[in-house]
């Protein structure tokens, strides 16, 4: 039996960015993610949004972590190669009452310690498709790609030696004297400590080894994604005053990192940790939500939705909001775990990691690797190159000259590229989130053939195992008929 220093439970933001500060250090440090990629939680179905903390209370820890992750993130992007772009964002009052919130927030932001945020008044607002009576200008709130992002993380610490075991799911987790036994759909692990990153999953964690002293309320965001061709409706991000119950910022509107616009998300309790369905109704919602702060948006520019899922720890009735545990068990000793990460966790992870691996500190010597290397730095997308750059790399090597998406003019190579990830992923998603392609108008009706031919015969794989996202989402049972020369 394998035995680790840390294993990690979950590859989300919160345990990919774990497993990748820890990947600094001589050890041996496993993640255990049941999805069949990393971010298969809430840290791909999400807004993107680097927060800068003028929502959370002062010395709240989601304040502190918010504000240190903020600060922490361009180095990170630079150093990581995920893209970041620092577009701020406004908080729109709609009528004069709503100004006393815009006060407010700008109080919290300045307590918080967050730099740069102006009152405006409508006329000042530089967003031409939008109408308001006022609005809070936070030039620190910026855009990420949110998996791309946790992938950067769980992709580096990959090459620097940490074992991500994808399709694996902790089914239950022994304590020894000195060490914890984990059993999984794969066979049995040991670990000297456990990091409980199982983000809705945190009980079911933790209820292994003991009585939870919690509960946790899932609570469901839907989203709409507006095509392209309507990315010049805003240049910033477009938020309302946040409504007063259920510890939500309310529906705002959202450039994101690939050029498209969000609306979302909403705000729903459900019973169903696993519900993550978009529904019509939300779709209506959203749409008449999203015309109040942009009149001019129009069904027909929708292409897509899709629902994340936010582990709340207080329920409706207790107004939604509660802060982030992040705790060693006291009765089972070398268990911590991360509870309640909801936004902004996304922008709190990298600080959040350098606390938990501060604790981690507390049990196990950390020494530095002398041979720690930061990610190469990824090549520009094809979509992105002159003409002269793309027939130099076409020369190359002429699969830079076969497009496979035409949507988000995505190559061949591309798509080669993205399917030799260190983590091993390989389904249509993992494809997808790498490098886009699928992402356009037609959503993946052009180019998912092309794909499944191109995984085909770079894994040799039968089309039957090829998988759409998670391990049980097989594309093909089987043939409707014989096909006579292949
Ligand atoms: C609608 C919505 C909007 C948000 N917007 C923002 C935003 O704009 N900015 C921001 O900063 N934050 C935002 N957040 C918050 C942010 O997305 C989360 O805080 C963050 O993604 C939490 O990461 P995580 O790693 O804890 O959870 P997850 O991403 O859910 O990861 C947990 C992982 O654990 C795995 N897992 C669970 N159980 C097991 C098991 N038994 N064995 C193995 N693996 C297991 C799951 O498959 C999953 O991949 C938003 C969240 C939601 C839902």
């Amino acid at each position: 039996m394998k035995n680790f220093h840390v294993a990690i439970i979950g590859g989300g933001v919160i345990g990919s960015s774990i497993a990748w500060e820890l990947s600094k250090y001589k050890l041996d440090v496993v993640v255990f993610e049941m999805g069949s990629d990393v971010a298969s939680g809430a840290s791909k179905a999400n807004s993107g949004v680097v927060h800068s903390g003028i929502n959370s209370p002062p010395s709240s820890l989601k304040a502190r972590y918010c504000v240190e992750g903020n600060k922490i993130l361009q180095s990170l992007a630079d150093n990581l190669g995920f893209p970041l772009k620092w577009i701020g964002k406004y908080v729109i009052a709609k009528n004069e009452e709503e100004i006393k919130e815009l006060e407010r927030l700008k109080k919290v932001g300045i307590e918080n310690c967050v730099p740069g945020l102006k009152i405006k008044n409508g006329a000042e607002v530089t967003e031409p498709n939008i109408s308001c009576f006022a609005a809070l200008w936070v030039p620190t709130a910026g855009i990420v790609s949110p998996y791309k992002f946790t992938m950067a993380f769980a992709e580096n610490a990959a090459e620097n030696d940490v074992k991500f075991l994808l399709e694996t799911k902790v089914t239950n987790l022994i304590k020894h004297k000195d060490c914890f036994i984990l059993k999984t759909n794969k066979g049995e692990y040991q670990s000297l400590l456990v990091v409980n990153a199982a983000g809705l999953n945190c009980r079911e964690i933790i209820s292994m080894v003991e009585k939870p002293d919690f509960n946790v309320y899932p609570c469901r965001g839907e989203y709409l994604v507006l095509d392209k061709k309507h990315s010049s409706l805003i240049n910033s991000m477009i938020y309302p005053v946040p409504p007063k119950e259920l510890g939500v910022l309310g529906v705002h509107i959202t450039p994101t990192i690939g050029g498209n616009i969000l609306l979302g998300p909403s705000a729903e309790f459900i019973d169903d940790t696993e519900n993550k369905k978009t529904t019509r109704e939300m779709m209506k919602t959203l749409i008449i939500e999203g015309r109040k702060i942009i009149p001019a948006i129009s069904d027909r520019a929708v292409i897509n939705a899709y629902s994340g899922i936010r582990c709340k720890l207080a329920s409706p009735e207790e107004g939604g909001w509660s802060d982030y545990r992040i705790e060693e068990s006291k009765q089972v000793s070398g268990l911590i775990s991360l509870l309640g990460i909801e936004s902004p966790g996304l922008t709190g992870a990298p600080a959040i990691a350098k606390d938990v691996v501060r604790m981690i500190s507390q049990s196990i010597e950390l020494k530095f690797k002398d041979n720690f290397k930061f990610a190469k730095i990824k090549r520009k997308r094809f979509s992105e190159m002159s003409v002269k750059e793309r027939s130099d790399f076409i020369k190359k090597d002429e699969r830079w000259g076969r497009i496979v998406c035409r949507c988000e003019q995505i190559t061949e190579k591309e798509v080669i590229d993205a399917l030799s990830n260190p983590l091993g992923a390989k389904t249509l998603s993992s494809v997808k989130y790498r490098c886009r392609a699928g992402m356009g108008r037609c959503q993946g009706g052009f180019c998912t053939q092309h794909i499944i031919r191109i995984i085909k015969k770079q894994f040799n794989m039968d089309v039957k195992n090829i998988k759409l996202r998670s391990p049980d989402s097989n594309l093909f049972f089987g043939r409707t008929r014989e096909v006579r020369n292949e």
